[in-house]
């Protein structure tokens, strides 16, 4: 049986984040923990938790650091992932969030962190085709992975639709966010020694083949001396 892995995916808006994170926690059979995801499924729930949030949202704000950090901390606790690790997607996406992270891990600490690199010109084109099941939250492209019958989920038959999130001023403050709050932590995991990068251009397959090369090389390399 693989053994698992605790990996963090950085990358911009659009860089294809989610769905890689998808494919490596079927890979190393580990839960794809995605704040972006719980967030959305609170909005749907239209729960007091998701319409507080849903305000950030839509607006391409980051959600306050102590209501995300609380929420991934429970997560993270939770007897699948302190037995065989976790795919972050989404957090930490503040050198704060960062932080607290390795501070709640510890002593357990983390594989590696990926940057997943695509330059701005390509977020912004995939992000104009970018869909997201109403219902389950399956992603979807409609230029790369439509779904079998246009605007119907696969997974659950809901509507596929354009995330609320996905205006061209929302767009514009979350890549903004990403530069001023998300972009220093490339620095942050590489003073730590836990940050490689990798292309993520090519098709999906492909980039997956590049992460699962990636992660496997720095589990084999032996522990750094003290
Ligand atoms: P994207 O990477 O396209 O911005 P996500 O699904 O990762 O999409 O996040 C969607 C939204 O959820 C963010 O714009 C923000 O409002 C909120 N969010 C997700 N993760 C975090 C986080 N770690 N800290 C603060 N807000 C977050
Ligand atoms: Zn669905």
């Amino acid at each position: 049986m693989n053994p698992g892995a605790r990996l963090v995916v950085l990358g911009k808006q659009g860089a294809g984040k989610g769905t890689q994170a998808v494919r490596l926690s079927r890979h190393y059979v580990v839960p794809h923990v995605a704040t972006g995801d719980t967030f959305r499924a609170a909005v749907r729930s239209g729960s007091e938790f998701g319409q507080k949030a849903r305000k950030f949202l839509d607006a391409g704000e980051l959600v306050p650091d102590e209501i995300v950090i609380g929420m991934v901390q429970e997560r993270l606790t939770r007897s699948d992932t302190t037995h065989r690790g976790f795919i972050l997607d989404g957090f930490p996406r503040t050198v704060h969030q960062a932080d607290a992270l390795i501070d709640f891990l510890s002593p357990v600490t983390l594989d590696l962190a990926i940057n997943l690199e695509v330059d701005t010109e390509h977020v912004l084109s995939r992000l104009a085709g970018r869909r997201v099941c109403a219902d389950c939250g399956a992603n979807y492209s409609v230029v790369d992975n439509p779904p079998r019958v246009p605007g119907i989920c696969d997974v659950c038959g809901g509507d596929v639709v354009q995330r609320d999130d996905d205006t061209e001023a929302a767009i514009h403050r979350r890549l903004e966010l990403y530069e001023r709050e998300t972009s220093p932590l490339i620095m942050w995991f590489d003073e730590r020694d836990l940050l490689t990068s990798v292309d993520g251009m090519g098709t999906p397959d492909e980039v997956t083949e590049r992460l699962v090369q990636a992660v496997d090389g720095r589990k084999r390399r032996p522990p750094a001396l003290a």
